[in-house]
């Protein structure tokens, strides 16, 4: 995280005191083009359904071009109606150079989600706490990434609200070349095709499908993003 904030304060130079909208908006082209060029470097985009996402670094980085952070409230535990744990529910909050607070969002994680049902409870804590982040930061920032032309919603947060499409809703190219394995290009069927855009949202084949399977956590992007690292330690 050092190392990403100095290329941050090298590229682009903040913005002291930003008084007229037009400056701000200036500032804002500046800082969409520079973020481009970071977000790609660092591959923090995910392409979901044929449009690109930024993952909560990126947010993280825009934050940082307006001299502000992202950090954690609260963390809660929510549990399910026999009592046992079924998530995390946090507050996060984005405060400028000066402390002020100037936005502020509350987002979960848990195991009724279907990515999240098998994972360590530490990651689904974590995860809770990325997304009100990332939630917070898209509430001030998003007007910048969508000037560096990627979707206002950060990655974090379509892992939880975008439930994978039923296979009557899953679109099979037309050419049937196109079918293949994001992971080794192979050329796979169309029912292979639609069993792995169901079940992982990507097509895969068999072999990768399986991988994925087994190796869930390593798969995963949203263990890039360590929460506790990132935003320094809880309030
Ligand atoms: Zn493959």
């Amino acid at each position: 995280m050092e190392e990403k904030k100095e290329i941050d304060s090298k590229e682009v130079a903040v913005i002291e005191d930003i008084k007229r909208p037009q400056e701000v908006a200036l500032f804002g082209q500046k800082a969409a083009g520079v973020l481009k060029d970071i977000v790609k470097q660092a591959k923090l985009i995910k392409n979901i359904n044929g449009n690109e996402y930024m993952m909560f670094e990126g947010w993280q980085t825009v934050g940082k071009f307006f001299k502000t952070n992202a950090g954690v409230e609260w963390t809660k535990q929510v549990l399910n109606q026999s009592g046992d744990l079924q998530g995390f529910e946090a507050r996060a909050y984005v405060q400028d150079e000066k402390g002020r607070i100037i936005s502020t969002a509350e987002s979960y994680c848990g195991k009724d989600e279907t990515t999240w049902n098998n994972r360590p409870i530490f990651a689904m804590r974590s995860m809770a706490q990325t997304r009100a982040c990332a939630k917070a930061l898209r509430q001030v920032y998003s007007w910048v990434v969508v000037l560096a032309g990627y979707k206002p919603t950060p990655v974090e947060e379509m892992d939880g609200i975008e439930p994978n499409k039923p296979k009557s809703e899953i679109q099979i190219p037309k050419d049937p070349t196109e079918m293949k394995c994001q992971k080794c290009g192979q050329t796979i069927t169309e029912k292979v095709y639609k069993f792995s855009m169901e079940k992982y949202n990507i097509p895969l084949c068999f072999n990768h499908q399986k991988e994925l399977k087994d190796n869930p956590q390593e798969n995963s992007i949203e263990e890039v993003v360590d929460v506790e690292t990132v935003v320094g330690s809880e309030k």
